[in-house]
């Protein structure tokens, strides 16, 4: 037995990994990753992978950034973790002083959490409470759309739109009014209609501006998200915007709120936080929000929800670190070169395959959709699978192959992503 085997076996025996079926796990030659350098992630054979998927869309500046290991090591002299109910830390307010001036959002406060669906699940709970604070009766339900992703918890897959065997939790989910598929014609049209028709029980809409990632990549225009949020705004509707994926680069600004000319009453921060280094998410609400909540000490308007470890003092060092990082190295150049060279060559190579259907970009947030000849031959999964014998770690959504490049790769690793996505691509339609 190879060292590989001897750790599925022990993992197997032991862990239970999230959206993946444990009896077929150990076929399925899963990567047991035990160090990484840069942007390359080595497994217990010291086997190394190009991480195009950027740990599942987490990491900006790579693995083991020597400023983000120094910050988490400097953090840990001073403590781990104190609670950031009814008490503050140094390390979460300075976080917050930093990031604050570069969220768009108007007098932004920061409510931290561990996990985006977590920061999505406040956000929901505050815009409800929002306006019973307000004595503005019935605003309680949600507008959100189709292929949605917000998250796995009750309240963040209640606004998502199901999939991936979700479904099955349908009468758990709390009723949200659903708008059509981002990408559906007049989609945006319809989606402004029913906030105007329906803001007398509206509480909030919830968008992830630009780019649906767990749908697969589906894009939405700008302009027409920017024209949603000023309906909300007229409606009397709260905006959430969910960044979880979107936020600190992905799409070629730090939010990709700000290319929507967008500036949401609530906005959910996660993933790409600390650099895809700990697990740290937030909420961000607009001062007016925050303001809804004032009142007599131990009143009915406090926000009565928090988490545990909120405001960690590790994570939030890191993110910090992070935030600087992201200026100083210019990374947002980087992003935008590098998607541009990452674009002309799917469109150029990748796209003119017959067994592609569609190629979907905004920055370094890419899907490539295949287009099997019969349903049913998971072509994403082998695809996949041929990358990683190649040495290129990519993971599908369904027959949609998503490019999470690290923000910082180079010219020659995207190069190397497209030569190898081709190739497997090629392998696999080849193969029938
Ligand atoms: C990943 C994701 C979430 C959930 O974040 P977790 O940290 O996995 O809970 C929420 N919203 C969007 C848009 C995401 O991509």
């Amino acid at each position: 037995m190879t060292t590989h085997d001897d750790w599925v076996k022990r993992d197997a025996a032991v862990l239970w990994h999230g959206f993946t079926q444990m009896s077929t796990y150990a076929d399925n030659t899963p990567l047991i990753i035990e160090r990484a350098e840069g942007r390359e992630l080595i497994d217990v054979d010291g086997n190394r992978y190009l991480d195009a998927i950027s740990s599942l869309w987490v990491t900006t500046l790579g693995h083991r950034v020597p400023e983000l290991d120094d910050a988490l090591r400097e953090q840990i002299d001073r403590i781990a973790h104190s609670t950031l109910l009814g008490n503050g830390n140094v390390a979460a307010i300075q976080l917050a002083e930093e990031l604050a001036p570069l969220l768009p959002v108007d007098r932004p406060h920061l409510l931290f959490a561990s996990d985006g669906a977590a920061a999505v699940e406040q956000a929901l709970k505050i815009a409800f409470q929002y306006w019973v604070n307000q004595g503005v009766a019935g605003k309680r339900t949600y507008l959100a759309f189709g292929g949605a992703y917000h998250g796995d918890t009750i309240g963040s897959l209640s606004v998502g739109a199901g999939g991936f065997g979700t479904d099955l939790y349908d009468p758990l989910r709390f009723p949200v009014l659903r708008a059509p598929d981002v990408d559906a014609p007049g989609a945006f049209d319809t989606a402004i209609a029913m906030v105007h028709e329906h803001a007398d029980k509206l509480a909030a809409v919830v968008i992830e501006p630009l780019v649906q990632g767990a749908a697969g990549m589906r894009l939405s225009p700008a302009a027409d998200v920017a024209r949603l949020g000023e309906a909300c705004r007229k409606a009397g509707v709260l905006l959430i915007a969910d960044e979880v994926a979107t936020g600190f680069g992905r799409t070629g600004t730090l939010f990709a709120s700000q290319q929507c000319h967008l500036s949401p009453d609530l906005m959910c921060l996660g993933k790409g936080l600390t650099g895809g280094y700990l697990p740290m998410a937030a909420t961000v609400a607009s001062g007016a929000v925050f303001d809804a909540f004032l009142g007599p000490d131990l009143s009915e308007f406090t926000l009565y929800h928090g988490h545990s470890f909120s405001g960690n003092a590790l994570c939030a060092a890191v993110a910090r670190r992070h935030l600087q990082l992201l200026k100083e190295w210019d990374v947002l150049a980087n992003v935008n070169d590098r998607s541009y060279q990452l674009g002309v060559r799917l469109d150029t190579e990748i796209a003119p395959i017959t067994a592609v259907r569609q190629v979907r970009q905004q920055g370094l947030m890419v899907g490539v959709e295949l287009w099997p000849p019969t349903d049913g031959l998971r072509w994403g999964r082998r695809v996949c699978a041929e990358a990683v014998r190649r040495g290129v770690l990519l993971r599908p959504l369904g027959d949609v192959v998503v490019l999470m490049p690290i923000l910082t790769s180079t010219a020659p690793e995207i190069d190397r992503i497209v030569d190898v996505l081709g190739a497997s691509i090629d392998a696999v339609s080849n193969d029938r």
